[in-house]
């Protein structure tokens, strides 16, 4: 079936040689073979679950505090799954109901979102002692892991290939929604959608807010 989703997404795909084991990049089908592609795709889809989260918890908490729009009516639907042969899309969130770059505020907003998904991810994996690289070289190498996926256009395309920090605004925004996710309620918010995610695979917009409010203000 096919999904209904807004008419912008971050879709998160990664490349056919992004760090995967020699066992997950052979066709072989032998019972270990078989065990080691089923753990690499596990702990892929896991690293997905917090990207995917990192993405739309800063655009709640732009939404919600910078006047993008009532959170929930911006974000849409997020989903994980494995994808046929490991390369697909791994993950997205749809947006919806945003009117690209209107205003400076929306477009830096946007830009943040979009820096939210791999600086999740980074966190995540720096925490569960699976990169130990700073966050600069860590993004710097996005680009060789991750083809050019997120679905934003224009004049935040760059951004959204998760490029590396190489002009100010660039560094600006990776500054600050480092420093974002970086806060313990809106880390726990992350870690909340994503253990959701790990669980339902799929969730709406509306019900992600909701786990996103939980974390942050009841947990
Ligand atoms: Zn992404």
């Amino acid at each position: 079936m096919r999904q209904k989703r807004g008419p912008y997404a971050t879709a998160h795909r990664r490349s056919e040689t992004s760090r995967k084991p020699l066992a997950v990049r052979t066709e072989k089908s032998t019972p270990a073979a078989t065990r080691a592609r089923e753990e690499w795709a596990k702990n892929q889809l896991t690293i997905t679950a917090y990207h995917e989260a990192g993405h739309a918890v800063v655009l709640w908490h732009r939404a919600k505090f910078y006047g993008l729009s009532i959170p929930d009516a911006v974000i849409g639907e997020i989903r994980i799954s494995v994808p046929r042969k490991y390369f697909g899309e791994w993950g997205r969130v749809a947006l919806n109901n945003i009117a690209l770059c209107a205003n400076k505020e929306r477009a830096y907003s946007l830009a943040c979102s979009v820096a939210g998904g791999p600086i999740a991810e980074h966190r995540f994996l720096r925490r569960t002692g699976q990169d130990a690289r700073p966050l600069e070289a860590f993004l710097a190498d996005i680009p060789n892991n991750t083809p050019p996926s997120e679905a934003i256009p224009n004049d935040l395309d760059r951004l959204s290939q998760h490029a590396s920090a190489a002009d100010t605004a660039e560094t600006e925004i990776i500054r600050y929604t480092s420093d974002l996710i970086g806060i313990p309620s809106i880390w726990r918010a992350v870690e909340g959608l994503a253990a959701a995610l790990l669980r339902k695979r799929t969730i709406s917009g509306r019900e992600a807010c909701k786990i996103i409010e939980f974390s942050i203000y009841d947990a």
